[in-house]
């Protein structure tokens, strides 16, 4: 069975100590569509955030705080929400890593943000602000409800995956993708110009979507297709992982063997 990891959250508990952390949702999601889910704390050192990657399959970054805009050359507007300079630190690492070895990448919501900060790309810190979007993207209608349309490109990986032009969904986030990363494409928009997704094209699964997926495959099992082609991407890329391995050790064996 293919390894998921899922980068995890910092929150401040009533006794002062950090726990790390995250939402049920996605361990579930990722569990239901036949992976073993990991949870990955935010690590200082470079070197263990690369260790990271020798036992992962896979890679889901889930929703959380905004991202620092100092990564993409900005500085803090007013209505910036929270940043976690930790968690930001560890995840770009993880995740550049992980697009340069080929690892499948789902990010979500924040997830799609931190995925397009990694590749180069810029925010909106604010769609209200220097948007002037129409929609309503943070919802006050339950998680599970989907509340507004995203039309996909049908020329993108996205939509070969959920076979759909137009799509409901949720809606959780006052920023968004304001430049794709290098090598990244718009794979979906909502009616006022949001970018939903994005995907890239050359990597093998690289994806992120703005909407909460986690919280929609039960009640629309058209979205549990995302968490399928995830897992899918992940057992592929397992096999790729083994052999690497076994060569490795192959390679050590018989250099133990010329020194003796
Ligand atoms: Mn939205």
């Amino acid at each position: 069975m293919p390894v998921i990891g899922l980068t995890c959250g910092s929150e401040m508990t009533s006794h002062g100590t950090i726990d790390h952390r995250v939402n049920e949702d996605y361990v579930r999601a990722v569990a239901a569509a036949g992976a073993v889910p990991v949870l990955l704390p935010p690590l200082h050192d470079p070197a263990q955030v690369d260790g990271f990657l020798s036992f992962l399959d896979g890679l889901v970054l889930p929703g959380g705080v905004d991202v620092d805009p100092a990564y993409y050359s900005e500085e803090p507007l007013h209505s910036l929400g929270q940043v976690d300079p930790d968690r930001d630190e560890s995840e770009l690492a993880l995740t550049r890593a992980a697009l340069a070895q080929g690892v499948p990448v789902l990010g979500i919501c924040r997830g799609i943000q931190l995925l397009n900060v990694a590749a180069g790309g810029s925010l909106y810190q604010d769609l209200e602000v220097q948007m002037k979007a129409s929609i309503k993207h943070e919802q006050q209608a339950p998680r599970w409800y989907p509340t507004h349309e995203v039309r996909l490109d049908v020329s993108s990986k996205l939509y070969e995956i959920l076979g759909q032009e137009v799509l409901r969904v949720n809606s959780f986030h006052h920023q968004a993708v304001k430049i794709p990363g290098e090598g990244f494409l718009v794979a979906a928009k909502a009616r006022d110009g949001v970018i939903e997704a994005i995907e890239s094209r050359d990597h093998p699964f690289a994806i992120g979507v703005q909407w909460h997926v986690e919280c929609l495959w039960e009640r629309e099992p058209l979205f549990a297709r995302l968490f399928a082609r995830l897992v899918a991407e992940a057992k592929n890329y397992q096999v790729r992982r083994m052999a690497r391995a076994e060569a490795a050790t192959e390679s050590a064996a018989a250099s133990r063997c010329e020194t003796r």
